[in-house]
């Protein structure tokens, strides 16, 4: 298997807190076509790492290099869900869908991509909204939009922060079907930040737990010992409520 991403000893300090480092030393590799889950408490910087894979921010220490991806020019080319979704109020769901194509002029066929977007919203249970304006729709109905708008960017490296985070169960539930259907087709490697440990565990190759320490973040890494193809059932499986257990009290653990 080769590496798509490998994160080397990075360090990462915001200019005004030069003294308290969000990200200290983390080493992380993700092979091609892997599935990986991170989770860890609130702060403790994984929206900051997806940025720095994004390329919106650079490392202060260290290295990141992407397969195929040109030493310093991940901007652009990597595709990125933000934990806010960032839809434009002033286009219809349609042109913000269109917005990466824009961006990125000449990458993509515009007619075969619209036909993309009207077929992914009607596989998101959002036919009919294509001329509808952010404002006019529900939190789980943007965070929909945003992850097709992303999807359809075509970046073989995907990151999502907590894509389904507003969604209820029942939405949530065929949201992960629809995600592990993609995935299982396109084999895109796909990096996922959630508060959901069941949800890591039902979609993830493997979990990251990050979690803060002295010197910066400790990273402990799981596998996930279920076979593909996942279904929701799985959770019930003994060695999972296990793993589940375990995930719980690490996360929860006193600093
Ligand atoms: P997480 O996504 O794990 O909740 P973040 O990566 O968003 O954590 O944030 C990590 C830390 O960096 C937090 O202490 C947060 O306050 C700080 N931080 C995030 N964004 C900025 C910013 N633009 N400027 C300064 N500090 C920031
Ligand atoms: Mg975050």
């Amino acid at each position: 298997m080769n590496n798509h991403v490998t994160i080397h000893n990075v360090s990462f300090a915001f200019p005004e807190k030069k003294d308290s480092p969000v990200l200290a030393n983390v080493s992380l590799q993700v092979q091609q076509g892997e599935f990986v889950s991170l989770i860890g408490s609130s702060g403790s910087g994984k929206s900051t790492l997806f940025k720095l894979l994004a390329g919106l921010l650079e490392p202060t220490v260290g290295t990141i290099d992407i397969a195929d991806v040109p030493h310093g020019q991940r901007l652009g080319r990597v595709a990125y869900m933000p934990q806010k979704d960032l839809l434009l109020s002033w286009r219809t769901v349609m042109e913000n869908c269109l917005l990466p194509a824009e961006l990125a002029p000449g990458r993509q066929d515009k007619d075969k991509l619209r036909a993309d977007i009207i077929a992914g919203l009607a596989r998101f249970g959002l036919s009919g909204y294509e001329q509808a304006y952010p404002d006019e729709l529900s939190g789980g109905m943007r965070q929909r939009v945003a992850l097709l708008r992303t999807l359809l960017t075509g970046g073989q490296l995907m990151l999502l922060d907590e894509p389904f985070g507003a969604l209820d169960a029942l939405t949530k539930r065929e949201m992960h079907r629809w995600l592990l259907e993609l995935w299982e087709g396109i084999g895109q490697t796909v990096l996922f930040i959630t508060h959901d440990i069941e949800e890591a565990l039902l979609l993830s190759d493997r979990i990251i737990l990050l979690t803060p320490g002295g010197q910066g973040q400790q990273l402990r890494d799981m596998t996930v010992p279920l076979p593909r193809p996942r279904h929701s059932d799985m959770i019930y499986e003994p060695a999972l409520v296990q793993m589940r257990q375990q995930l719980e009290e690490q996360l929860h653990a006193k600093r």
